[in-house]
């Protein structure tokens, strides 16, 4: 197996990050349960030479998941972290210091708005927001560190210009800090769009088996040393047991993706078509708002969708949410199963405007035809209720 840079992003999910000639010709590379690691000699331990010398400080399992991630982030270094929350606070914490202002889109997920005005706060870092498709030149300000982007937006996915915004910001000088989660390292190629850092919920469709948590940073060659110094200081690893799941994970996630895709676009026309629904959100919808730049700068989409639901009762909704066969009414996605989530749309500068209820859909790895008759018994439950 030798892998090279310029293989397509299929081959690399395949065959980066593998060890087999370091593993007597395994595939895969074995979990490593470390935290002691023994050297041979006192030179060899002072001389720094040996490859791993600590648990926390890297192990085969943690190398393999890395070099893959990297290879298709196309970045410099990649980190692993605990959970995608904690890439998101661990990003911002490696570049903002105290008197810094970090500009933040209006749409980010909410745990990450919560971690800047609660916690950020208390170290003397400013966070203040931007409407996500608006120009950033007039949000900077003069100790702007950093510009943090989500893209599509969580909940409502809205599309960012990221080339317009990267250009602006580094002329500004601050650093461009993107979570990723969205599209996954193979549907946005978030460095070569001028990303310094690009977060990962590798508890997504990376793990894509709703069985593990974990987040990764990717950096590019600017921002790798700062971003491993910051995450060695600070103490940061990750399960062995849950590097090895997500790496295996990694190895189908192009397949998984493309399935998830097209269900999760067979449900968005199949609702836009329902009397019961005011509007589908979905950026591969053609006429939806951030198609043109979505097409622009992705490759593909992924099983997500939002939609509004015409004004009803809170019992009719309940008779909706309650008695699927195949949707589960649960947080996260980019599990092999579907979900159902209500949404509670927090923005500070681009209000959300909806008459109705709206609802997330994660489009699992099911039979398209069986999710829909799913929704069309949910949908009769809701109308005898009304
Ligand atoms: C879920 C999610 C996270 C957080 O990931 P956890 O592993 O649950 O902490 C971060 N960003 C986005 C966009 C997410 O959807």
């Amino acid at each position: 197996m030798t892998d090279r840079d310029d293989d397509k992003p299929d081959t690399k999910a395949v065959s980066a990050g593998r060890m087999s000639k370091a593993h007597f010709g395994m595939v895969n590379t074995p979990v490593y349960r470390a935290s002691t690691v023994l050297f041979p000699d006192l030179h060899t331990m002072e001389s720094h030479t040996q490859e791993y010398h600590y648990g926390r400080r890297g192990t085969p399992s943690s190398r393999s998941l890395e070099e893959a991630l990297c290879a298709l982030e196309g970045g410099a270094r990649t980190v692993l972290v605990p959970s995608g929350l904690n890439a998101c606070a661990t990003a911002i914490l490696a570049v903002m210091g105290a008197g810094d202002h970090l500009l933040m889109v209006d749409s980010v997920y909410e745990p990450t708005r919560i971690f800047c005005d609660r916690e950020l706060s208390r170290f003397g870092v400013e966070t203040t927001y931007y409407p996500p498709t608006a120009d950033i030149g007039p949000y900077l300000k003069s100790n702007t560190k950093a510009v943090f982007c989500e893209s599509p937006g969580s909940l409502t996915f809205e599309v960012q210009d990221i080339p317009a915004l990267a250009q602006k910001a580094h002329a500004a000088g601050a650093s461009v800090l993107m979570d990723n989660t969205w599209a996954t390292p193979l549907l946005f190629a978030a460095i070569a769009h001028g990303v310094d850092l690009s977060i990962q919920a590798v508890t997504k469709y990376i793990g894509g088996h709703a069985d593990l948590m974990m987040g990764a940073i990717t950096a590019n060659e600017s921002h790798a040393k700062r971003l491993e110094q910051f995450h060695g200081t600070s103490g940061l690893f990750s399960s062995g047991d849950d590097m090895f799941l997500a790496l295996r994970g990694l190895r189908t996630l192009p397949v998984r993706l493309r399935r998830h895709a097209e269900t999760a676009m067979r449900l968005s026309l199949w609702l836009k078509e329902r009397p019961e629904v005011t509007r589908v959100l979905n950026p591969a919808l053609p006429d939806d708002p951030g198609h043109a730049l979505w097409k622009r700068d992705f490759k593909g989409a992924n099983g997500l969708l939002s939609f509004e639901l015409k004004p009803v009762s809170k019992t009719a909704l309940a008779a909706f949410m309650d008695g699927f066969s195949h949707f589960g009414l649960g947080w996260s996605w980019g599990g092999f199963e579907s979900l159902i989530v209500p949404s509670h749309i927090k923005r500070t500068v681009t209000p959300f405007r909806a008459e109705g209820q709206v609802l997330r859909i994660q489009a699992g790895l099911e039979d398209a035809g069986d999710l829909i008759a799913d929704l069309e018994i949910a949908f009769e439950r809701l109308e005898q209720k009304k």
